[in-house]
């Protein structure tokens, strides 16, 4: 569960129901953030694993949204009501949660409906920074899988963290996924050199040839 002394995998296969996809906390100082909510079948547990680390839940100003299927948002709306974090989501995908698009949030898929809500922080462009307990994550626009996926950056323990899901695709019309666009941000991804990569479905890769290796593998497709 500890990824470093700041960064932990709280949610997950294993950790909280089987359909969700990887669930991260960051603490920094006495601020906190999630990245991605899971499905929100278990949000109890959710908690539990969070007060495991020795996080207040109470403390998470920020849920950072990787993209808007719903193995990664199908959460946010209870957890927002409950902890009354900010949802952070790229202006591109951040229309389909609001509207509880369940096409292009996946949540079909699932034999789900999507609960919707507001994200009340959109960001637009390539790049934005958020600050949390005084320190710097960065967000990246990575669109392929989504047209508004993005990836998180940080560095924790002298090490560059980066929350990076669904790397693996799947690219599919109905998500609205764009192949070029996909190849592009895995390029981008491997340009950041991340020492430790969290993914959504994949776990968490160790090192920098480890993490580089997993990216690499899918600009074959
Ligand atoms: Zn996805
Ligand atoms: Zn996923």
């Amino acid at each position: 569960m500890e990824i470093t002394s700041e960064v932990f995998q709280v949610g997950g296969g294993g950790l909280t129901s089987p359909e969700d996809a990887a669930i991260y906390l960051i603490r920094f100082g006495d601020e906190a953030a999630l990245v991605d909510s899971g499905c929100g079948n278990d949000t109890e547990r959710l908690l539990a694993n969070i007060r495991k680390t020795g996080t207040d839940p109470k403390t998470i100003r920020y849920l950072l949204i990787t993209h808007c299927h719903y193995d990664h948002t199908g959460g946010a709306s209870e957890l927002k009501k409950r902890l009354g974090l900010k949802t952070v989501a790229h202006d591109l995908d951040a229309g389909y949660l609001e509207a509880g698009d369940n096409r292009v949030t996946a949540a079909g898929w699932y034999g789900a409906k999507l609960q919707p809500f507001t994200v009340d922080n959109r960001l637009k462009g390539s790049r934005a920074e958020i600050l949390l307990g005084g320190r710097k994550i960065e967000a990246l626009h990575t669109p392929g899988h989504s047209p508004g996926s993005v990836v998180y950056l940080t560095e924790s323990d002298g090490k560059k963290v980066l929350f990076a899901q669904d790397v693996h695709g799947p690219l599919d019309q109905s998500l609205l996924s764009n192949r070029k666009d996909y190849l592009k941000s895995l390029r981008l991804l491997l340009d950041i050199e991340a020492d430790i990569l969290c993914e959504g479905h994949y776990g968490v890769y160790r090192g920098r040839e480890e993490a580089e290796e997993f990216i690499r593998q899918f600009l074959g497709h």
